[in-house]
């Protein structure tokens, strides 16, 4: 199915930059969701490779979709232009993960099975039954560790550029996100801290 959509991404590129007719944005929007889904069937940089015409139109397009000021939209859309901003770069992991949700992860010192709830106010830890095939809204346990933002000085290069494009993009709450997501997490079992992106990171892999 995605290897056909990838066949339309030349089009889509001409439509959303206006050599062909049609909606400009849906065009745009369809192609970064195509790329995002890109890595369920291909190694990183396949599409860039096959089409680098126009993924290059493409990342530009959205690249001034989110510097334009204001932008038009909410925090949950912001975060989809900048998962669709780096699949048109090739980055791996990143382009479907910083969305405000939770994500299922181990504690690397316990093994402990965890849920680091990004949705949550404020952001936290809880445990998770890993033997759950659904999770079940309103029946998660509580938050037991806050998620400890990092400060945005050390945040590394891919967050930090993020931040800097949602601070000038007028988007206080996109950066503020980035800070927990790219945070410190807390074991609520064995109380050692770890870093939330390497446990995402290694939850996809
Ligand atoms: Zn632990």
């Amino acid at each position: 199915m995605y290897t056909a959509s990838f066949a339309a991404l030349p089009v889509l590129a001409d439509i959303a930059i206006g050599r062909k007719p049609g909606g400009r944005w849906p065009a745009l929007k369809l192609a970064g969701r195509i790329v995002v889904e890109e890595q369920q069937l291909h190694e990183p940089g396949y599409v860039q490779a096959r089409y680098p015409a126009a993924i290059n139109e493409l990342h530009q397009l959205t690249q001034n979709v989110v510097m334009a000021r204001p932008f038009e939209g909410d925090v949950d859309d912001f975060l989809y232009w900048l998962e669709h901003l780096l699949a048109f770069e090739g980055v791996p992991v990143w382009r479907h993960s910083l969305r405000r949700e939770e994500h299922a992860v181990v504690c690397p010192s316990c093994a402990l099975s965890l849920e680091i709830d990004l949705s949550s106010k404020p952001p936290g830890t809880r445990r998770r039954d890993p033997n759950a095939r659904f999770r079940v809204a309103g029946r998660e346990g509580p938050i037991l560790t806050e998620v400890r933002p990092a400060a945005p000085a050390d945040l590394p290069p891919l967050a930090s550029r993020l931040h800097g494009v949602a601070i000038r993009a007028g988007q206080p709450a996109v950066a503020e996100h980035l800070t927990h997501l790219f945070g410190c997490a807390t074991c609520p079992a064995c109380a050692s801290d770890f870093p939330v992106p390497d446990q995402v990171a290694a939850s996809q892999a």
